[in-house]
């Protein structure tokens, strides 16, 4: 086996902000595995948030790719998984890099797509469609952004919340979108009591649900909130393994997956199964990444209830081409073998 990594810089189409801060331009890091002639790719996309960046998955992948070259196996993924939890116990976008390339690289080797070999069929009605996720912004800005996505033909906008004028940012939206459908992330910005009034004025506006209203650190918090809210609660940064889903199974609706939290497709499958035996509906969220990541998450669009795959179409270019989307629904069958992710 012959791995290599490489970063890259993604220049976003407009400035990204949520609650916590501006993006303009991204670093992802890109791994590529060879083996018997074929290449697998697949890339992190770290999070500061998470205690990850560029530098620390380049200071960490050449032990990770050892562990891989080690094993020699690209269908051991369970093992190799082991291994890297050994070498280093967080760093989750650096270990769904190598995580995403081995799937890509297994589906390539047996010459089906990733979905088949997780056993599962890609018609798109069993799939649901992603957002478009429309950034904090003035609100004349959001909603031109919101009118724009909704005349492209997504059928979901997910718009950034935590402001002083939450409220006027999605009646206005409402007005120039009446017929999407609408979902909010504050991103930890409110106060609980301050998240159960906005509730229950966003549910006036027809929300589908309410992403991450307050803090991580405030689970009682979100208990509270999720007690008291009309609208269903949706748990991101207070969700990052399957280990978390036992504790948030009771204060949330819907378990937000993300592979740069889990650690790649492996461990996701983990939450996907921990969150339905609790009860919880589940989503599988990116953050701005490159198609060489977005290709792989799509393919458990069938496990979802919802989808928040958009990472690389906020990007201004990607350097890998991905599956076709059309008005937020990935044409999953068009994948020859693989994840479908493929260097432009
Ligand atoms: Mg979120």
């Amino acid at each position: 086996m012959n791995p290599s990594f490489e970063t890259v810089e993604l220049a976003l189409d407009v400035p990204f902000t949520i609650a916590r801060g501006t993006t303009t331009t991204t670093e992802n890091v890109v791994v590529e595995i060879e083996h018997e002639g074929e290449t697998g790719y697949g890339a992190a996309a770290p999070s500061r948030h998470y205690g990850e960046t560029a530098a620390t998955v380049e200071a960490l992948l050449p032990e990770l790719l050892e562990v891989v070259a080690s094993v020699s196996d690209p269908h051991a993924r369970r093992e190799i998984h082991d291994r890297m939890d050994e070498v280093a116990r967080e760093n989750p976008a650096a270990k769904a890099a190598v995580d995403v390339a081995l799937w890509d690289l297994a589906g390539k080797l047996l010459d089906q797509p990733v979905y088949r070999l997780l056993g599962l069929s890609a018609d798109s009605d069993g799939c649901p469609p992603t957002s478009f996720t429309v950034g904090l912004d003035d609100t004349r800005a959001m909603t031109r952004r919101a009118r724009q996505a909704a005349d492209a033909g997504y059928p979901i906008l997910k718009v950034k919340l935590g402001t002083d004028r939450d409220l006027r940012i999605v009646e206005a939206i409402r007005a120039v979108a009446p017929d999407v459908t609408l979902r909010v992330d504050a991103n930890e910005a409110w106060t609980p009591t301050e998240a159960v009034r906005k509730c229950e004025a966003l549910a006036e506006y027809g929300v589908e649900f309410v992403e991450q209203p307050v803090p991580a650190e405030n689970p009682s918090g979100l208990r509270h909130v999720h007690e008291r809210s009309p609208l269903p609660i949706a748990a991101d940064e207070s969700c990052l393994t399957a280990d978390d889903v036992p504790a948030v199974a009771d204060r949330c609706d819907v378990a937000n997956l993300k592979l740069m939290k889990t650690g790649g497709l492996t461990p996701a499958l983990e939450l996907i199964h921990a969150g339905r035996a609790h009860g919880l509906e589940v989503m599988c969220g990116c953050m701005i990444e490159t198609n060489a990541a977005i290709a792989g998450a799509a393919h458990l669009l069938p496990l979802l209830d919802y989808a928040d795959l958009d990472g690389s179409l906020l990007l201004e270019s990607d350097s890998f081409g991905g599956i076709e989307v059309t008005e937020g629904q990935f044409d999953l069958q068009s994948v020859q073998h693989g994840t479908g992710a493929t260097p432009r």
